[in-house]
C-alpha cells in the first residue's frame, strides 16, 4: 500500500528544492502513481500548491502527526511517465540544476491554458424560409442581419470565424438569430495547430539508393533491441530526411512513436513539410513561437497517443510519448541543442539518455559532425554510417579559395577579390542569384597583419587575443593575460597589422557602389528584430526580387534557392579567430553549410572564399569537402591543448555592477578554489573578462574550471558551489557545463 508519497513542491526556491511527503488518502490510492501531478496544502498557511509524486514510502521520515495529505489530483491532467520523473533526477544530478527547474522543464505547468472550442454555425430553416426573413431585413435596413442571411443561403454549415469574416458581421448578430430559431450554435473542443496539415500535399516514399539502403537497414536491425546511437555523417544533399522518414515509417508499424529534433523551426521549414507531407496528422509540431495553449495541446495530444512524431526543436526532447522507439536528431552539431538558461542541458545527452532509459535507438545525423560525437562513433561508441552521395543530383560544387594577402600585394585594397567581382558580374548578366556570406559570430575583434596572415595569439592557450580599444591592449579571454597592442606584425614587420572587422552593412555599401543596378537584400539581426521580417527576406529573394542577399549565419542553414548559383564568403577569417576554441570546428561548418547553399538545381554552383589564412585547415579542407581530413587535424589540436573532447570545462561566470570589487572578488574566489580544487584534479584558469565583459551595467569574469573526466567536475560543485555562492553572494556566480557558447 502506497501510504506516503514522496513529492516535489511547485515552487522555485532553491531551499525547498527537496523531497516533501504527503499522506495519500485512501479514496485516492488507486489514482496517484509515479508521475502523477498533485494538489497539495503547503507550509503554515497550507497555500495550495502543485506537486510532482516523484516516488512512495510506507514509513516516512517525518513524524506522522506533522504529515499533510493529498487534497487531490491535479485539475488539468498532466502526470507523466515515471521514466521522466527518473530524466528529471537525472538531469539535477548532471547539469546542477533543481529538481523543479527540470520538471518544469518538463512539463509545461504553471501557466493557465485554456482549452480551445470551435464554434460551428447550423442553419435549422429552409431556405424559403430564410429568404422571407432577408426580404423582411432588407425592408427595415438591418443589413447586418441581411448579409448573414444571404452567407446562410449558400452553406447550411459553417465556422463561425468564417461566416464572420465573409458576412462581415459581428458575434452579436449570430447569437441574435440563434435566439431567433434560425441557426444553431455549435461548440467543439478542438486542438491548436500551429500547421494547416491540410494545406500540405501528400508525398510518397522515394526509392531509397544503395547507400540510403544500408542506413535504414542497419538502423533498423537494432530497433527493439538494447538502446544504440547510431552517427550518419552524410554530405549535404544526400538525402538524409528520406532516410529519417523511412526509419520511423517502421518504428511506427511496430505500434511506437518517434521524436525529431531540429535545430530551429524557422530555419528549417523544409524539414518539417516534408514531415506533414509524408505522414499526415500524426505528425505534431513543437516550436518556440507556440503559444503557451498550443504547447500543452502538443504535448496533451502526444502522451495520450493522438499522434506519433514530434517534431521541433530541443525542448521536443521532452515530449511524453509512452511507446518511444526513436529520437533522431539532425544536424546534431548545432549550438542550439544546448540550453542557454537553467536548467543547461544539451538535447543530445537527454536523448541519449531517454533511449537507455526506455530502450529508444537515437540517430544522430550531419553533414559536419560535432568533433565529441565523431571522436565517439571512431571509438565505437555509436555506429557511424555513411552517406557520400549525392541522392538527386550529379552536380558537383566549384570551390574556389582566393588568397587575400596576394591581392593586398597587387593593389587591390576592395572587399572583394577581382575573382569574385567577375564572377558577380557574370552571374548578374546571366539573371541567376547570388549570396554574399559574412561568417560573423559573436564578437571577433581578433587583431591581425593583412600583409602576411598573422594573428597575434595568447601562447598559453593558442587562442587569439581579442582588441580592447580602451588601454590599446590585447586580452586573452580564456586565461586573462594582457599585453599591449603592437605596432608592427612579430612575423613579417609591415604596418598593415590591425584589427579585423567588417560589418554587412558596410558590405552592402560596398555592393551598391560597385554593382549599382543590381537588387540588393540585407539580412542581419538588424534587418530582422521586427517578427516575421525573416520570412519576408527569405520570400523576396525566392521569388526573385532581387539579385544578391547579404547575410549572416542566418543565411547559411538549410534554405534551398534553386536559382542560387554562386556564394561569396567575404571574410572567411572573421569566424577562424573568435577567442573559442571551438573557432576551427564552426569555420569548417560554416563554410560547408553555405558553399552547399549554390548549384542546388541543375545549374552549376560555384563558391569563393576569401581569406587572409588560406591554407589554415578549416579552409582547405572545405574546400575539398574533406570532413574526415577536417577532423583528424581538429582532433590533435583539441588533443594537445587538451580541450574538450579529451577534457570537461565548468564554466564560472561572475557579474557584478562594481568592476573593481568584481576583480578583487573574483581573484579571491580563485584562490579559494584553488584549495580544493587541486587535490580533486582540477586545472584553474582565468579569472578573464568575459567575451562580452559588460552587460546592461553588469561587469562580467569568467573562471574556467577543467577536468579530464565529468565526474570530478560534478563533485567539486555538489561539495563546495553552495558555500561559495554563500560567500560571495555579493557577485553573482552562474555555472555552465561544457557549454558551446564562449562567456
Ligand atoms: P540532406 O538533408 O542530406 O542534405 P535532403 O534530405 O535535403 O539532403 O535531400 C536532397 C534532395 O534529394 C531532396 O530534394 C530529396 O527529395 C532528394 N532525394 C533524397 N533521397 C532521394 C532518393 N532516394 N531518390 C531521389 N531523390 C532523393
Ligand atoms: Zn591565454
Ligand atoms: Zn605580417
Amino acid at each position: 500500500m502506497n501510504k506516503y508519497a514522496d513529492i516535489i513542491v511547485d515552487i522555485s526556491h532553491s531551499k525547498l528544492d527537496r523531497v516533501f511527503q504527503y499522506r495519500v488518502p485512501h479514496n485516492l490510492m488507486d489514482k496517484i502513481v509515479i508521475g502523477t501531478v498533485v494538489d497539495i496544502p503547503f507550509g503554515k498557511g497550507n497555500k495550495n500548491l502543485k506537486g510532482y509524486v516523484i516516488g512512495f514510502t510506507d514509513k516516512p521520515n517525518f513524524d506522522v502527526d506533522k504529515i499533510k495529505d493529498i487534497t487531490g489530483v491535479a485539475s488539468m491532467n498532466m502526470s507523466i511517465e515515471a521514466h521522466l520523473i527518473k530524466l528529471a533526477v537525472w538531469m539535477k544530478e548532471r547539469y546542477a540544476c533543481t529538481i523543479i527547474s527540470a520538471l518544469r522543464t518538463l512539463i509545461p505547468i504553471g501557466k493557465k491554458v485554456n482549452e480551445k472550442t470551435q464554434k460551428e454555425i447550423v442553419r435549422i430553416i429552409e431556405a424559403d424560409e430564410l429568404k422571407s426573413y432577408i426580404k423582411m431585413w432588407d425592408n427595415k435596413n438591418y443589413k447586418a442581419l441581411s448579409r448573414a442571411g444571404n452567407h446562410l443561403l449558400t452553406c447550411e454549415k459553417c465556422k463561425q470565424s468564417t461566416i464572420i469574416k465573409k458576412a462581415d458581421i459581428t458575434p452579436a448578430v449570430l447569437s441574435n438569430l440563434e435566439k431567433k430559431g434560425i441557426i444553431k450554435i455549435n461548440s467543439e473542443r478542438i486542438y491548436r495547430e500551429p500547421y494547416n496539415v491540410n494545406n500540405i500535399r501528400r508525398s510518397k516514399n522515394k526509392l531509397p539508393n544503395i547507400e540510403q539502403q544500408k542506413v535504414i537497414n542497419k538502423v533498423l536491425s537494432n530497433l527493439n533491441k538494447e538502446s544504440q546511437v547510431h552517427l550518419i555523417h552524410g554530405i549535404t544533399g544526400s538525402g538524409k530526411t528520406e532516410v529519417y522518414m523511412q526509419i520511423i515509417e517502421k518504428v511506427l508499424e511496430k505500434g511506437q512513436q518517434a521524436i525529431v529534433l531540429i535545430p530551429e523551426i524557422a530555419l528549417t521549414p523544409q524539414t518539417v513539410r516534408n514531415f506533414i507531407s509524408r505522414f499526415g496528422n500524426q505528425v505534431g509540431v513543437m516550436h518556440s513561437k507556440l503559444s503557451a495553449g498550443e504547447k500543452y495541446d502538443g504535448w496533451r495530444r502526444a502522451r495520450d497517443g493522438d499522434i506519433s512524431i514530434m517534431i521541433g526543436p530541443r525542448s521536443a526532447v521532452f515530449t511524453p510519448f509512452k511507446k518511444l522507439g526513436m529520437i533522431i536528431i539532425d544536424e546534431e552539431h548545432e549550438m542550439s541543442y544546448k540550453s542557454e538558461v537553467s536548467p543547461k542541458y544539451h538535447a543530445r545527452e537527454v536523448a541519449i539518455k531517454r533511449g537507455e532509459m526506455t530502450g529508444a535507438d537515437v540517430v544522430l545525423g550531419s553533414a559536419t559532425p560535432s568533433l565529441e560525437s565523431y571522436h565517439l562513433a571512431k571509438e565505437g561508441k555509436y555506429t557511424l554510417l555513411e552517406l557520400k552521395e549525392k541522392a538527386a543530383s550529379t552536380n558537383k560544387l566549384d570551390v574556389k579559395v582566393i588568397d587575400m594577402r596576394e591581392e593586398l600585394i597587387n593593389g587591390n585594397k576592395s572587399i572583394f577579390s577581382d575573382t569574385l567581382r567577375n564572377e558577380i558580374q557574370n552571374k548578374l548578366f546571366n539573371k541567376e542569384q547570388i549570396i554574399l556570406f559574412l561568417n560573423r559570430r559573436g564578437y571577433s575583434r581578433f587583431v591581425s597583419c593583412r600583409q602576411c596572415g598573422y594573428v597575434i595569439k595568447c601562447d598559453s592557450c593558442d587562442i587569439p587575443y581579442t582588441y580592447h580599444a580602451f588601454g590599446d591592449k590585447l586580452i586573452c579571454h580564456y586565461c586573462g593575460k594582457t599585453i599591449n597592442m603592437v605596432s608592427k606584425c612579430p612575423s613579417c614587420n609591415s604596418k598593415y597589422i590591425k584589427q579585423f572587422g567588417i560589418g554587412t552593412e558596410k558590405v552592402e555599401s560596398y555592393v551598391k557602389k560597385e554593382f549599382p543596378t543590381a537588387r540588393v537584400l540585407r539580412m542581419d539581426l538588424d534587418t530582422t528584430t521586427r517578427k516575421n521580417s525573416y520570412d519576408t527576406i527569405l520570400g523576396k529573394f525566392r521569388n526573385g526580387e532581387a539579385d544578391i542577399l547579404i547575410g549572416t549565419q542566418m543565411v547559411a542553414k538549410g534554405h534551398d534557392f534553386p536559382d542560387v548559383t554562386l556564394v561569396g564568403v567575404i571574410a572567411a577569417d572573421l569566424s577562424l579567430y573568435m577567442s573559442d576554441f571551438r573557432a576551427s570546428e564552426r569555420t569548417f561548418q560554416l563554410l560547408t553549410q553555405v558553399t552547399g547553399r549554390a548549384g542546388r538545381s541543375n545549374l552549376q554552383g560555384t563558391a569563393i572564399i576569401q581569406s587572409y589564412t588560406p591554407e589554415h585547415y578549416s579552409i582547405t579542407k572545405s574546400k575539398e569537402q574533406d570532413y574526415i581530413g577536417f577532423y583528424e587535424a581538429e582532433i590533435k589540436y583539441r588533443q594537445v591543448m587538451n580541450y574538450p573532447p579529451f577534457s570537461n570545462l565548468l564554466v564560472l561566470l561572475i557579474q557584478s555592477t562594481n568592476e573593481k570589487e568584481l576583480i578583487r572578488r573574483s581573484f579571491e574566489l580563485k584562490n579559494d578554489i584553488l584549495l580544493v580544487a587541486s587535490r580533486m584534479g582540477l586545472e584553474i584558469i582565468g579569472p578573464s573578462p568575459a567575451n562580452v565583459s559588460k552587460i546592461k551595467n553588469n561587469y562580467r569574469r569568467v573562471i574556467l574550471l577543467r577536468s579530464t573526466g565529468y565526474k570530478e567536475l560534478m563533485q567539486f560543485i555538489n561539495r563546495y558551489m553552495e558555500r561559495l555562492s554563500i560567500k560571495y553572494k555579493d557577485i553573482s556566480i552562474q555555472m555552465d557545463i561544457n557549454p558551446l557558447i564562449s562567456y
